[in-house]
């Protein structure tokens, strides 16, 4: 589709009254909702109108794609994209759900050019190719506590790395941000090795894609422990993100 109908279609899809049935269900099943300021729920719920749209949602494995299973994922999709002109994931298409874990075959090539089939059990995965996959289990159960797991936003963030569609500052603030980023990474991997203990998930260690979809569900869903811990990261987040998750933590 031409750029110009796809921002008009978009301008109007955001415009569009919001549906009455959805702030209860939000509010059960989201335990973020209640936290964030009536305006703030207000956008969130029309990015979300745009992300219902634009994706298609299926389910996999027999899994069944309820009202509820389609507003818990872009509700969390959409609070990545709160308070600043977004893409809406513009690689992603498709979302498909899956019961449990399930298992990702993948390609790997070894130093020796040999390409090999590898199958890991996963709880959610985002291709670049478009989709992002999710385990329903482990989305439920993340759902349940702000303990810095949020399969959810974890993938939802790989799509944000993937497009650089997180940063919207000049080449200097990039530039810096890049910096602070790299810096961290390079420290959490330094310790992961070591064999530390780390607040931040030492599955980031894996690389930098990774590093930045476990800091940002830390950033969401620990940010006062985040900010506490790393100061420096957490305000490289804030100004990527353009929010301060803190504050909806300080009315709980
Ligand atoms: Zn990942």
């Amino acid at each position: 589709m031409f750029a110009f109908l796809r921002r008009r279609r978009r301008h109007k899809l955001l415009q569009q009254p919001i549906p009455s049935a959805w702030r209860p269900l939000l509010e059960r099943e989201i335990r973020y909702f209640p936290l964030l300021p009536p305006q703030t729920q207000e956008e969130l719920q029309h990015k979300m109108t745009v992300l219902l749209h634009e994706k298609a949602f299926e389910g996999c494995g027999g899994f069944e794609v309820t009202e509820p299973v389609r507003l818990t994922v872009a509700a969390y999709a959409a609070l990545l994209l709160l308070n600043r002109e977004t893409t809406f994931y513009p690689a992603l298409h498709s979302i498909l759900i899956y019961p449990d874990a399930f298992v990702a075959q993948h390609q790997v090539e070894d130093e020796t050019g040999m390409v090999w089939e590898t199958e890991e059990v996963e709880e959610g995965e985002s291709w670049a190719a478009g989709s992002v996959l999710l385990s329903w289990k482990d989305v439920r159960r993340d759902k349940r506590k702000f303990d810095g797991r949020n399969v959810i936003i974890h993938e939802f963030a790989h799509q944000l790395y993937d497009t650089a569609d997180f940063f919207s500052g000049d080449a200097a603030a990039r530039a810096a941000w890049v910096r602070t980023f790299d810096e961290h990474f390079e420290k959490h991997a330094n310790s992961v090795e070591r064999g530390w203990r780390t607040f931040i998930d030492e599955y980031g260690a894996e690389d930098e894609a990774e590093f930045f979809s476990v800091v940002s569900e830390a950033f969401f869903e620990q940010p006062v422990k985040l900010r506490q811990r790393h100061p420096e990261l957490y305000a490289a987040l804030r100004s990527c993100y353009c929010q301060d998750p803190v504050k909806y933590f300080d009315q709980v």
